[in-house]
Formats: structure tokens, sequence, C-alpha cells
């Protein structure tokens, strides 16, 4: 019998969370951002769940290549553009629309022997500092790349680096809308965050929206809002079975360090999923499981191979339990419905981290299974 522990993906949930993030932007066309394999849930496994999106988002030139293996016709976006000039053959071959984000990459345009004009997104650095034109050197730069032959359709684009947190979006709004509003072209500013909180109004929601992390279920300003708020499912659940139980008595400690002491007599059950799995490390007792569907926690270090968490309160729990480490249970049937499963996103805070990391650091090694 191999390793009792499996990742489940389900396609349900993506087609739901892509039609809450749809009616949160009405009439807005959607890019499914795929970048990092799916964030880690593998573009192969997902891709039926994201027919309903408008386009494909993504960074990486061999991702591209396996969207349209897939039968993807429609479009996609590389989200950091071209790296180098030869990228744009694959470009013009696969119909790939990209991010135009400094002045080299328009260089690579110029130079780049097409017959079929390719369509861009000039993208405005509005604050986050990282890929874009200045503001104040954007207009140079549509221009520049409104003269090239090699340049069909102009859209417009930024990222924001608060749309989650209190310091908002309207500081990059006012840039942005100074800076274009006479220009032509289609517009694209919001990812997840931006999408739920902010794309009420129009000129926020733009022409097309870019959600990636709310598509895979985890809430993009957790604890604020949990996902659970957003109507968001997840997608990626991560279980493992109990392989060994330990009684403990007050003063016995567990795992590396013996960094948690019992305080009385206590249950542990050691589950099959460590940090070669992809449970995070950092996780410190106490970080939220559920054991045959019933909530507990975690206790000690998390190790290579495995974790142990407390099945003292939960007297039927022993060799073969279902452990949920995120998402939902998939074995048992949960006997709280309200508390239904582990969101990833108190598993991420419980280690100092976000969802996403847990989603992309799910390891080869687990078995998953695709549940339509
Ligand atoms: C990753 C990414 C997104 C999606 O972000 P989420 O927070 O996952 O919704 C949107 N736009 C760009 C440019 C990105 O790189």
């Amino acid at each position: 019998m191999p390793r009792p522990i499996q990742a489940t993906i389900d396609i349900q949930a993506l087609r739901h969370n892509l039609s809450q993030i749809k009616a949160a932007a009405p009439d807005a066309l959607v890019w499914g951002v795929v970048k990092a394999n799916a964030y880690g849930h593998g573009i192969e496994r997902i891709f039926e769940g994201l027919r309903a999106a408008d386009g494909i988002a993504l960074l990486d030139l061999a991702e591209a290549e396996r969207v349209r293996q897939l039968g993807w016709r429609g479009p996609i976006l590389l989200l950091e553009g071209v790296f180098e000039t030869r990228d744009l053959e694959l470009c013009s071959r696969l119909n790939l629309w990209h991010v135009v984000h400094c002045e080299a990459q328009i260089d690579m345009l110029a130079v780049h022997k097409t017959h079929q004009p390719h369509r861009v997104f000039l993208k405005m650095n509005t604050g986050m500092n990282r890929l874009g034109f200045a503001p104040q050197a954007f207009r140079a730069a549509w221009t520049r790349l409104n003269a090239l032959p090699q340049v069909d359709e102009i859209s417009l684009m930024s990222h924001f680096s608060d749309a989650d947190g209190d310091k908002g979006i309207a500081a990059a709004m006012a840039l942005f809308h100074q800076h274009t509003h006479d220009l032509s072209g289609e517009r694209s500013l919001c990812n997840s965050a931006a999408t739920l909180r902010h794309a009420k109004d129009l000129a926020v929601r733009a022409d097309w929206v870019r959600p990636g992390i709310a598509l895979y279920g985890s809430s993009p300003d957790f604890p604020l809002h949990s996902a659970h708020d957003w109507g968001l499912k997840p997608v990626m659940s991560l279980n493992a079975g109990i392989i060994g139980v330990q009684h403990l008595q007050a003063g016995d400690a567990v795992g590396y360090g013996s960094s948690f002491v019992a305080d009385r007599p206590m249950r542990i059950g050691v589950v099959a999923c460590g940090y070669a799995d992809g449970y995070p490390r950092s996780a410190a007792t106490g970080t939220p499981v559920c054991v045959d569907g019933q909530a507990s926690r975690t206790v000690g270090r998390v190790s290579m191979d495995m974790i142990t968490v407390d099945i003292t309160d939960v007297p039927h729990a022993d060799l073969g339990s279902e452990v949920t480490l995120w998402g939902l249970p998939q074995k048992t049937m949960p006997k709280v419905h309200a508390s239904v499963g582990v969101p990833i996103d108190a598993v991420a805070q419980a280690a100092g981290t976000v969802g996403y990391e847990l989603m992309c650091a799910l390891a080869a090694r687990v078995p998953v299974v695709v549940k339509d």
C-alpha cells in the first residue's frame, strides 16, 4: 500500500469559484491565471475547470505550449512578456499575447520578423515597483509601440500592490487614469483581491480581470475575510492517514527538540504527512487540522515525513483515521457542517505565510486525484 496521503483537486469547486469571480466583476472578461503550474494544482489537472474563462494567463513559455497542447484556442497572455527576442517567435507561432513592461521588450519587438502583428499589454508601474513603465514614461512607450508594424492592438494594464489591504488602490488608480485616460485600448487591473474588493467600480473592473488565488479557493485578504466569506470553495484538499498512535503522560514530550510537552494524559496521532510533502515546517503547535471530520490541532514539530496531532478528544480516531491538513475531508463526512474542513489560509497563517505558498509547494511525491 502506498503511504496514506493524497491531494484531491476538485474541478467543480474551481468552476464555482470562477462563477463567483464573474459575479463580482459582471461583464468583465476573465483571465484565468495558471502560472506556477496553476498554483501547484497542475495545469492539465485543472484545465477543464477553466473552460468558462475568457483567456489563460501565465508566465512561462513552456506552460503556454502546454495550454495550446490541451486544445485551448482562446487568448493566452504572458504576464511578464518575453525574456529574449527568440521568445517572440513562439508568440507568433502560438498566437500568444504578451505584456510589454520595459524598453528592452519594445526593442525586441522592433527587430522581430512576423507576418502577424502581436496583441500586447503595455504595463504601467503604479507603485508596486517591480515591472512596468513609470507613469511619466508610459505615453512615450505607447507611441513607440503604436508605430511598430509588429504590434496589433495595445491594451493597458497595471498591477496593484495593495488591493488586499488598508492602503488600497486609490493612488494607483489616480496615476493610471491620469496617464491613460485619452489612450485607446482595453484595460486590465485587478488581481483576485481587487476583483473581490474593488471591482464594483467600473473603472477598476475595466475590461479584463486577472484572478489567480481566488480561483483556487483561498481568500486574497485573509484574515479580514475568509474564503467562506467570499463564497469560495477549496480546490485543493490535502488528507493523510494516521499511521501510529501514542499515549502520553503529563510531562511526556513529542517530536524533535521536545518542543511540545503534555500537561495531562494525551493521545497523539502520527500522520503520514511532513514537510517533504509540502506541509510547512514552520507550522507551530496549534495549527488546525481535522481528524475524521472533527477539528483538532497539531502538536510538536513538523518533521520530514510526519506530523503529530492531538486526538485526545477524538475518541474514535485510530490507525487509518483520515486527517485533513487543508481543504475538505474526502472519506469522512464532517460532523459539524459550519466548520467543514481546514481553510488553507488558517494553516498558512499558523506557518507565517499565505495560502499561495502552500499550494505552490505541494510536493511531487504526493499522489493527486482529480474529482469532477
Ligand atoms: C499572479 C498575478 C495575478 C493573480 O494574482 P492573485 O493574487 O493570485 O489573484 C494577476 N496579475 C498578475 C500580473 C500576476 O502576476
